[in-house]
Order: C-alpha cells, then sequence, then structure tokens
C-alpha cells in the first residue's frame, strides 16, 4: 500500500519538477534579456533615525516590472538570478546604480548613505568586495555613503572567509549591517568576531510589539539592543508598521526604524524630498507617494 502511494505520489511530484525547471529556464531568459536592457530598478526606502527624529538614510531595494508578469518579487528573483550564476552581473548592475544615484543627490547638495543587499554566497566568495571597489573607483563616491546588508548566512560555510571580507569593506571604509536579524543561524560568538556597525532586527520581533507591552518582542529587542550597543553597533528595526511600534522602539532606545509606517519604498525624487525635510516633520514621511509594494 505505501508502495502504491509512494508511486501516486511520484506521477505527481514529476510534472511539478518539471515545471518548475521550465519556469526557472523562463526567469533566467527574461532576467538576461532584462538585464541586458536595464530594465531592473531601485526604489529606496527610508531610514529613520529616533533620536534625530529624520530621515538619516535608506536602503536601495531591486524592482522588476516584467512584460507579462507584471512586478516581479526580488526575495524570488534574485535567488534564481543567482542560482542562473547571475550574482556578479546582477550586483555590479545594483551597486553601479546606487552610485550613479548617490553621485546624483550630491550634485544636489544631499550627502545620504544608501544600504545595499548583496547576497551571502556572492559575499563570502570574496567577489561581492572586488565589485564594491570597483563601484566606488569608477564612481567616487565617498564610502562612507555606501553600506552593505549582509544577513546571517554569511556565517554559514565559510567564516573566516566572510570575516576577511568583511574587513576588507571596513578597510575600503564602507560600513555593514546584518540583515534580518534573530532570525537566521546567528552565533553570538561571530558577532564579537564579525564587526557589523549596524544590527538590522527582524520584522517578525517587530511585529509582535503591537500586542501590547511586556510581552517577549520586547524583551527580546530590549535584549539585542544592550548586546548591539556594547558591541560598538547600531540597531535597525524593520518592518515598522504602527505608531505603536515605533513608540515602544523609541521607550527601549533603538537607534533607527524602517518600514512601511516610516515610508514605503520610492522613488529617487520621494526620498530626497523626504531626506530634506526638517526633524519631526511630517513631510518626513512621504507614505503615499510610493512605487507599488
Ligand atoms: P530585506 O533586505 O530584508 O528588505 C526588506 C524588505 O521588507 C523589502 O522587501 C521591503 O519592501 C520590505 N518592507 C519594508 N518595510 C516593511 C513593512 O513595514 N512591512 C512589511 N511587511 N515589509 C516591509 P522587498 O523589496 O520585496 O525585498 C525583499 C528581499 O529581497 C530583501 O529583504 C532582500 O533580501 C532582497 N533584495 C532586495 N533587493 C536586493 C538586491 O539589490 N540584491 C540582493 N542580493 N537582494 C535584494
Ligand atoms: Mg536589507
Ligand atoms: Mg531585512
Ligand atoms: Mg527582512
Amino acid at each position: 500500500r505505501a508502495k502504491a502511494e509512494g508511486r501516486g505520489r511520484a506521477v505527481l511530484f514529476e510534472p511539478a519538477m518539471e515545471e518548475l525547471r521550465r519556469n526557472q529556464r523562463m526567469l533566467e531568459d527574461d532576467l538576461r534579456s532584462a538585464l541586458e536592457r536595464n530594465q531592473l530598478y531601485l526604489a529606496y526606502q527610508p531610514k529613520y533615525g529616533l533620536l534625530a527624529d529624520r530621515v538619516v538614510g535608506c536602503e536601495a531595494l531591486l524592482r522588476w516590472d516584467h512584460a507579462v508578469h507584471g512586478s516581479m518579487n526580488p526575495a524570488r528573483f534574485v535567488p534564481a538570478a543567482e542560482e542562473a550564476g547571475f550574482a556578479p552581473l546582477l550586483t555590479r548592475n545594483v551597486l553601479g546604480m546606487v552610485c550613479t544615484q548617490i553621485r546624483a543627490w550630491m550634485a544636489e547638495g544631499l550627502e545620504i548613505r544608501v544600504a545595499v543587499n548583496i547576497s551571502a554566497t556572492l559575499f563570502a566568495s570574496g567577489q561581492a568586495v572586488q565589485l564594491v571597489r570597483e563601484a566606488l573607483a569608477s564612481s567616487g563616491v565617498p564610502p562612507r555613503l555606501l553600506q552593505i546588508e549582509l544577513t546571517e548566512q554569511v556565517f554559514i560555510g565559510n567564516p573566516a572567509a566572510a570575516r576577511d571580507a568583511l574587513q576588507a569593506l571596513h578597510e575600503l571604509g564602507v560600513t555593514t549591517a546584518l540583515d534580518d536579524f534573530g532570525t537566521g543561524y546567528s552565533s553570538l560568538g561571530y558577532l564579537q568576531h564579525l564587526a557589523f556597525d549596524v544590527l538590522k532586527v527582524d520584522r517578525t520581533f517587530v511585529q509582535d510589539l503591537s500586542r501590547g507591552d511586556g510581552n517577549n518582542s520586547s524583551w527580546i529587542i530590549e535584549t539585542i539592543l544592550r548586546l548591539a550597543h556594547g558591541l560598538g553597533a547600531e540597531v535597525v528595526a524593520e518592518g515598522v508598521e504602527t505608531p505603536e511600534q515605533l513608540a515602544v522602539l523609541r521607550d527601549l532606545g533603538c537607534d533607527a526604524a524602517q518600514g512601511f509606517l516610516l515610508g514605503r519604498p520610492m522613488t529617487a525624487a520621494a526620498l530626497a524630498a523626504a531626506f530634506r525635510a526638517a526633524p519631526g516633520d511630517p513631510a518626513a514621511l512621504p507614505v503615499m507617494d510610493a512605487l507599488p509594494r
């Protein structure tokens, strides 16, 4: 009986796998041509400093509006692109677009720090540092205006290589942030050796803050804050969506916040306007002037 069930499942399973492979190939072709035609672009989400009470920087988030399928989710197409071996090309493109944007803002008299996501695998291979070096050299962007966001996955595989790469970035004058902190494989021991400038608390912890005071999430964030500050790092809370969450984060002494409440990923022009707004000015929060998603 088990055998019959197993066979039945295999019959259902194989066409599904075949379809997956076909989708992956189609995605690769589309992505290759999108890259060639410069159809990928960036949205910028503000990082809001809680002490300064103003926008202090932003994160660049990749966008791809597919001709047929509409806007694609980077959490899905970026890994697919990497599987297809596009990671270096994609990262070079993103770094190039970011440096061009930073230069454009500088020409308007604005110094806006931009955080860029780089995948853990590319980072550990050491290629990412070279790409960052090249992007800085060819654009003339001051390294302090660039921040690299990495996930806890950099700890997996080759932590020694990750440490060397981090060190090399810091020597360039580029800062680093540990993204989605608290969700992945995190060893506190690594944190001590892999000095990050910023820890970004994952939004799952922030979401739970709205359920009231004294819950486990606020306690966890408090602990992360103490840990980070002890290591000389700042803490950015991700995914802040409600005024209650923001209030709790302020009370806890969180350094900065990011989330739909403070601004969705938006155009470069909208980000510049938010950055220009005076401290405490609601105009610093142009939640409405947003790109899709
Ligand atoms: P991430 O780096 O953790 O980026 C934060 C994600 O959360 C973004 O999704 C952002 O739009 C979303 N977000 C921001 N505030 C809120 C909020 O208040 N509520 C909710 N529910 N979501 C919020 P997005 O843009 O879809 O990007 C997803 C992931 O794709 C990113 O997660 C990052 O890991 C990856 N990604 C995006 N751009 C790039 C890129 O240029 N290179 C690489 N390697 N990965 C990228
Ligand atoms: Mg990020
Ligand atoms: Mg994140
Ligand atoms: Mg996240």
